[in-house]
């Protein structure tokens, strides 16, 4: 088998790398950055977002692992203490998958030409350095509101405990298979009337946001942001392709959220 490992950077992250691409190639396991079947990430939440998005073009063959070096968290859910049980656990091999869901989203222009496809993990977020974001939204096709404030948010459920829920959001458990639209400050008034409240998208009801107001949009990706002009219509829903994770101990989601948000020490 083939692995890779993505660190942080900082000193104690490089350290663990070095100690996991050791101890992996003592068991004869192969490393290789450009073609791994397995990602280990050491760092924090950040750190797997990069690794995510370094290995999207190969999720089917690619499976990922989160080691955190701070605080827990939801991808990296493994603490260095641990670092050798999972070395052993790895090197044991074949290991079992949990799939989770993505975001895809399309960006098209008024100029034609190419579309941009993007897949989240996290969630994809619209917004504008020019005042507020006017943009009809349209459901499966078909008109939902008119929406105008800071910008909108669209989350997969595995990000539903990052920017979502800072918004309000819910928390989605990753076995459902869906996005969630949070709104960003929007204005009501009787000119302007949004429904306020997230919604939760199933499989194939795709959201479309057009623009209506030809203004710049900063629109990010997870970690990534970068500005569109001449933006058509920005296209949301469940993606097909999913990430995989390797899962070598049980740790479920209710009580990744419940130590992350509630516990106390
Ligand atoms: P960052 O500024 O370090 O991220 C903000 C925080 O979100 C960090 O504590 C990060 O954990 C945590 N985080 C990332 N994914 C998470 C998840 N799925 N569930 C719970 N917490 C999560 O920037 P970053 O590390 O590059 O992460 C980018 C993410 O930041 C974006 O995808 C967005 O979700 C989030 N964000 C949140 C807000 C907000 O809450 N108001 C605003 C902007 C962006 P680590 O420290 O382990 O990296
Ligand atoms: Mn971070």
């Amino acid at each position: 088998m083939k692995f890779t490992v993505v660190s942080r950077g900082d000193e104690r992250s490089n350290k663990i790398k070095l100690t996991v691409k050791q101890y992996l190639t003592d068991f004869d396991l192969i490393y290789d950055e450009k073609e791994p079947d397995l990602v280990i990430s050491v760092g924090g939440d950040g750190t797997f977002l990069e690794a995510f998005h370094r290995y999207v073009y190969r999720l089917k063959s690619t499976a990922f692992i989160g080691v955190h070096t701070g605080h827990l968290g939801f991808y990296a859910d493994w603490v260095p203490e641990e670092v050798e049980k999972l070395i052993i656990e790895i090197a044991k091999t074949p290991f079992q998958i949990v799939e989770y869901p993505l975001l895809e989203v399309i960006i098209r222009s008024h100029t034609g030409g190419k579309e941009d496809r993007f897949l989240a993990l996290n969630e994809s977020t619209i917004k504008t350095a020019e005042g507020s974001v006017v943009f009809d939204v349209q459901i499966k096709g078909e008109h939902f509101e008119t929406f105008r404030g800071d910008g909108l948010c669209i989350s997969t459920p595995s990000g539903s405990t990052a920017y979502n829920k800072a918004l309000g959001g819910a928390i989605l458990h990753p076995a459902v298979d869906a996005i969630q639209l949070t709104e960003m400050a929007s204005i009501n008034n009787r000119v302007f009337r949004t429904i306020g409240s997230p919604l939760i998208l199933p499989k194939h009801h795709t959201c479309l946001l057009k623009p209506m107001v030809d203004s710049s949009f900063l629109i990010a990706i997870d970690h990534f942001t970068e500005t569109y002009t001449n933006v058509k219509s920005i296209q949301c829903r469940v993606a097909k392709e999913r990430i995989r994770f390797a899962r070598f101990r049980p740790f479920p989601f209710w009580n990744r959220v419940r130590d992350s948000f509630v516990a106390e020490e």
